[in-house]
């Protein structure tokens, strides 16, 4: 059995509490445990200020994408080996491990490429100058500077790699030093990853520490220059907000929370298109990748009301073809869910969705005599407008089918219920009927995914997050925002406004001109 420790101080530590046991969700079986505890916050964070912040600062934005790229080739050497862990851990198939740690790689080697671009200087000029007196002597710049404090990344278990390592890849460029505490349920997997990470030799010291289980009272001690980015549940994360640090410091906290993310079939989507195609194949990707564990999975599936049988019946058809079993096997398209509680919550769930509507297939039954095995499952809501399929995050392969009108401004209505997500996905040939769409839904979320017959080819999934977009979405979703590219580093900067003299502050800290290295 193995037993997770945290990395602070520059060295791997035990914990000191009772332990918990992590499973093999497949076999029930226990793979490792973990004691929280151990090390002294204030030190932890000391060691951050002290070593990682001042060892960051000496490298530019470029050397600092370049220990991203190294970090990126040291998790390649390992991604067999780190696969493994992810199924044994993690219950993922093989084709589930690698979308959490090739995301992870492909983030850390965006970030490395788009910090190569970034200027010489240490910091970034956001936008034009102003002239802001009766003639251009007196002048204004907005410019983004490092905050010099250090970050507290708190992850949740469904991307133990992808998690950690795209808050990490944003957070280092901008020279910020990181803690990251992952979710216990799949440590093991995170552990290894960071394993990895300091084995590399490539951190400098302080810029990374590793906290495995509670994080004691390290949010007391973080003080008005740090930040929290915290991922999981809408619960944590009010909690975290309402934190006497947080809220005695206006401590930046970015949460990104819950979603039941929504995909509209539009009425003119004929059967047999490739855009309807292509809107089989998502929802059922998107119900049945990880397990449903993805923060943006499809949970509701809105259909014009006179299509409902028809498309109910292509989904459970095509859901019927998902062979759910061990993970290790290749023929698995869909392990079991990645813990015991994680189990039992999303059972409840089906049960309590299921009260207001009918089970299409699936259901809270167990799939599989032994591990935590459910079968994809589609609810068909009686009432679109029942609260419970717009509350209710279940956070496994389940979907619900929700019949509306066809008009795009009832679609956002009714997506708007679930109080703000992470992203929708609309299928439709009418641009008219997407404009319309994108003006009711847009605001209530981060992104917004049409698929056309035009771009269904070359179309990515709704449910993949890209480092050069945005992610993040408004009210229940956490009100957050992450990566989008350089928009991803601000968050671990402070915009200053500069004021004076132009010749002071047009050519210390205005555009540089273009083709100069500064
Ligand atoms: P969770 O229970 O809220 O836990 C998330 C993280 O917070 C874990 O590291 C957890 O540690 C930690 N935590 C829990 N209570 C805490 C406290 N009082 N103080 C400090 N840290 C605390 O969520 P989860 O079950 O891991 O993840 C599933 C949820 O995450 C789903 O709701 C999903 O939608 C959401 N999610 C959102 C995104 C996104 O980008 N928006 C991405 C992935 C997942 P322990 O595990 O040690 O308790």
């Amino acid at each position: 059995m193995q037993t997770i420790q945290s990395y602070v101080l520059g060295r791997w530590t035990p914990g000191a509490s009772a332990p918990v046991s992590l499973h093999n969700p497949t076999t029930e079986e226990p793979v490792a445990e973990l004691r929280s505890g151990g090390f002294d916050p204030r030190a932890v964070l000391e060691h951050a200020r002290s070593e990682g912040l001042p060892a960051l600062a000496r490298l530019s934005f470029r050397e600092r994408g370049e220990l991203c790229k190294a970090l990126a080739g040291a998790l390649h050497a390992k991604r067999e080996e780190l696969i493994d862990v992810s199924v044994l851990n993690g219950g993922t198939t093989r084709g589930d491990a690698k979308f959490d740690i090739d995301g992870a790689i492909g983030t850390l080697v965006a970030y490395a490429d788009l910090a190569s671009k970034l200027p010489e200087r240490p910091f970034l000029v956001d936008g034009p100058g102003l002239q802001l007196g009766r003639t251009a002597r007196f002048w204004g710049q907005h410019v983004w500077l490092t905050r010099p404090g250090v970050a507290l990344h708190i992850n949740a278990f469904n991307f133990p790699a992808w998690g950690m390592l795209e808050k990490m890849a944003c957070a280092l460029v901008a020279g910020v030093p990181v803690i990251e505490k992952p979710g216990t349920p799949t440590a093991l997997v995170a552990s290894h990853v960071a394993q990895v990470l300091v084995e590399s030799g490539k951190l400098p010291a302080g810029s990374y520490q590793f906290i495995a289980g509670s994080l004691g009272d390290t949010i007391e001690q973080l003080g008005p220059q740090d930040c929290i980015a915290f991922t999981g549940s809408s619960a944590t994360g009010a909690k975290l907000r309402a934190s006497p640090a947080v809220v005695r410091h206006n401590l930046r906290l970015n949460v990104e929370a819950d979603s039941l993310n929504a995909a509209v079939l539009a009425p003119e989507v004929e059967a047999g298109c490739e855009t309807y195609n292509l809107f089989l194949a998502n929802v059922v990707l998107d119900m049945t990748q990880k397990t449903g564990q993805k923060c943006t999975a499809t949970r509701r599936v809105l259909v014009p009301a006179g299509r409902l049988a028809e498309v109910r019946a292509d989904l459970v058809a095509e859901l019927a073809r998902i062979q759910v079993g061990d993970p290790a096997d290749k023929a698995t398209r869909m392990g079991p869910l990645a813990s015991k509680s994680q189990f039992d919550e999303v059972r409840a769930g089906i049960e309590r969705l299921a009260r207001s509507g009918e089970i299409a297939c699936g259901g809270a039954q167990a799939a599989r005599p032994k591990g935590w095995f459910l079968a994809p499952t589609l609810i068909a809501a009686r009432d679109a407008a029942q609260p419970v399929f717009h509350a209710e995050e279940v956070f496994g392969p389940c979907a619900s089918l929700l019949p509306y009108s066809g008009a795009p401004e009832e679609a956002a209505r009714i997506v708007a219920l679930g109080g703000g997500g992470l992203v929708t996905s609309a299928y439709s040939n009418d641009n008219a009927w997407c404009e319309r769409y994108l003006a009711g839904a847009g605001p209530w979320h981060g992104r917004v995914w049409f698929a056309s017959d035009k771009s269904a080819e070359q179309s990515l999934a709704p449910g993949m997050v890209l480092p050069s977009l945005v992610h993040g979405g408004p009210g229940r979703a956490g009100g957050g925002e992450e990566l989008g590219g350089e928009r991803g580093l601000h968050f671990y900067m402070q915009r200053v406004a500069v004021q004076g003299f132009k010749g002071l502050v047009e050519s210390s800290f205005g555009q540089a001109p273009a083709g100069s290295a500064v």
